[in-house]
Formats: C-alpha cells, sequence, structure tokens
C-alpha cells in the first residue's frame, strides 16, 4: 500500500480530538508534520507557517486545512499551487467565490481537492438516503441546537465576518440534508438572529421548499443549555424516517434500525485516499450554497448580546 505524507494546517480541537487519531489509525496516511502557531504535536515536526512547510517538505503531498474557514482559501491556494493534494474541513471555505477558484484551481494543477462533510459519514445517513431513494417525501423538520459554550469554547472567530456563527454547526444538519434528499430544495425564508455584540447569528430559522409541495423547516439555535439536539424526522407517504444524534441512528416508523461504520472522520479519510488514488476531487458545494442563501434572503434580528 503508499502511504501519503500528510501535514495538518491549524491544530485546534478539531485537529485533536479526530484528525490526529483518524490518520493515525488510517495505513494510508502517516502524519509527517503540521503547522501550528502554538506548538503542534508532541514528537511531529512543527512548522510556523505553511510557507516554510512546502518549502522544506517536498515529500509531504498532502495537507489537512483544519483552520477557521475565513484564512482557508489562502492556505488552500498556496498549497494547490506547491502542487499538493487538499483536504478542506467544512465548512470549505468562507465565500462561494472562493471555493468555485480553488476547485478550479486544483483542477489546472492537477491536485486533488476535497470538501470535507463529516456528518455525511455518521452512521445512519447511508442507510436513510437508500431507504428515502424513490419515496414521495411531504415534510422535513431539522432541529440542530447545542450549547456553544461547549463547543466551541472561547473561539472568537465563529462570531465574525466569515465564521458562520451557528451555520457552523448547522451546515452539518445541511449537508446530510442535502446528501439523502432525492429531490434539489432552494430556502424560501429565513430569520437570523444576531447578537448585539457579534456579527454572526446564535440562532436561525429556515423555510426551504422542493417539489410537489414538499416543505422543509429548520431550526439552528446555540442557546441550548444542557445536552444536544441534532435531529432530522422526514415524513413520506410511505412513513416516518428519523436521523437522530447527528445522522448516528435511524429510526424508520418509530423503530431503530442496525446501522454501522468506521465512524466520521476514519470514513473521510478513506475518501480522501481513495480521491488521491484515482486522482479526483470531490467538492460538493450544496451545503454552502444553502447558508449562502440564509445571509443573502434572511431577515436579521437583533438579540441579546454573547458573552463567552
Ligand atoms: P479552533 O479550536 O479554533 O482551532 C482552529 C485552529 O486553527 C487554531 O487552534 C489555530 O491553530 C488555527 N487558527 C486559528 N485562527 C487562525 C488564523 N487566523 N489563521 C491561521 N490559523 C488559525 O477551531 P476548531 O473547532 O478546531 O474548528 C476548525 C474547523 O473545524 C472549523 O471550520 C470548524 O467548522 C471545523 N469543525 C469543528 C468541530 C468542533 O467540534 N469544534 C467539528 C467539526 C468541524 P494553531 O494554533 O495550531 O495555529
Amino acid at each position: 500500500m503508499t502511504v501519503t505524507d500528510i501535514a495538518i494546517v491549524g491544530v485546534g480541537k478539531i485537529a485533536r480530538d479526530q484528525h490526529i487519531p483518524a490518520i493515525a489509525a488510517d495505513p494510508a496516511f502517516r502524519l509527517a508534520a503540521t503547522v501550528s502557531r502554538s506548538g503542534g504535536v508532541d514528537g511531529v515536526e512543527n512548522f510556523d507557517t505553511l510557507t516554510a512547510l512546502l518549502a522544506a517538505r517536498p515529500d509531504i503531498r498532502a495537507v489537512s486545512l483544519c483552520m477557521p474557514p475565513a484564512v482557508r482559501y489562502a492556505a488552500a491556494s498556496q498549497a494547490i499551487a506547491a502542487g499538493r493534494d487538499v483536504m478542506l474541513e467544512k465548512p470549505p471555505g468562507a465565500t462561494l467565490a472562493e471555493v468555485h477558484a480553488l476547485q478550479d484551481a486544483a483542477r489546472t494543477a492537477g491536485v486533488t481537492i476535497h470538501a470535507t462533510w463529516h456528518s455525511r459519514h455518521a452512521n445512519g445517513v447511508a442507510a436513510a438516503k437508500e431507504w428515502l431513494s424513490g419515496k414521495k417525501i411531504t415534510s422535513v423538520r431539522i432541529d440542530w441546537k447545542e450549547d456553544v459554550r461547549k463547543w466551541h469554547p472561547g473561539q472568537a472567530w465563529i462570531w465574525q465576518p466569515g465564521g458562520l456563527g451557528v451555520f457552523d454547526p448547522g451546515i452539518n444538519a445541511l449537508s446530510i440534508l442535502t446528501e439523502i434528499m432525492p429531490h434539489p430544495l432552494h430556502l424560501t425564508a429565513a430569520t437570523l438572529s444576531v447578537p448585539s455584540n457579534c456579527a454572526t447569528p446564535i440562532a436561525a430559522d429556515l423555510d426551504f421548499a422542493g417539489p410537489d409541495g414538499l416543505t422543509v423547516a429548520a431550526v439552528f439555535d446555540w442557546r441550548l443549555e444542557s445536552g444536544e439536539i441534532w435531529q432530522i424526522a422526514v415524513e413520506t407517504e410511505s412513513g416516518r424516517l428519523d436521523l437522530t444524534e447527528g445522522g448516528a441512528r435511524l429510526f424508520l416508523g418509530g423503530t431503530e434500525q442496525p446501522v454501522d461504520g468506521p465512524g466520521e472522520y476514519p470514513a473521510l479519510y478513506r475518501r480522501f485516499g481513495d480521491l488521491i488514488a484515482a486522482r479526483a476531487s470531490d467538492m460538493d458545494l450544496r451545503p454552502l450554497v444553502h447558508v449562502a442563501d440564509a445571509f443573502m434572503l434572511g431577515r436579521h434580528v437583533a438579540v441579546d448580546p454573547f458573552h463567552d
């Protein structure tokens, strides 16, 4: 088996919680270096800047970009220009134009680019997609609620332009929705609740429409004080489907179904390895399109200031 040397850029919460263990468990990858301003990972060579890494380590063929989305474009462009394969954490960028530009640049350079959506690899999602295929769907209700202080402790970037606010987790729900729905949807209305001292929303209500009167209502809220609710309920003419716990559990007509899988991040690295081997790319931008539409069409309502 070919082993790809890979570097993680931005060693924060998600890199430590998920990327480092997933790379360690995947025989197709070896964590060869990091780019971190805060020190990186014990026992792994660290560079202060991506420029320094790209110059010093031409043997590192792939980079996994785990920094906040607002600064991902510059790093991805640099890595593509240096001929490296690129994995993008979600959301893949801060604007649609920049991720389209990355897609074009990767194509021109002949490198792999992968816009990852980790929630699509939750264990119940593939089976949900299969069950919904060919069914007449009448409505969908999404509740995606959590405590921002638990999941984004001290992260100032989520409240700044490009940080997406509650769409940072909400886009995970949209990534599942766009994966399992057999039809395209479009946003029809949105209300974004923005703390008076922040640039991004702490909560959002979204309405979508689809073919034949299909409606989708989504509620994203970061103000839940304990636990989390990450669920999608789909009503069809042939019965009801529920995905709960972020897509990890699947219920049909209220009965839990057995589902299995390697786990979200192991599956992402397996997919990245397959794309590299095939010299292919995967940039499904539909979840980001819905978020952009919400910022474009949504009514902005000022709510209480947020203090971490
Ligand atoms: P984080 O804890 O703030 O970590 C991001 C890391 O990126 C920082 O620790 C820093 O690493 C680097 N960084 C921060 N600001 C930067 C800047 N201006 N320029 C360059 N590098 C910068 O954030 P996170 O929670 O890991 O989230 C990062 C990405 O992962 C986001 O896109 C998020 O949506 C996604 N994600 C997060 C979670 C979660 O549960 N938190 C889950 C899934 C996906 P160094 O100090 O090493 O330079």
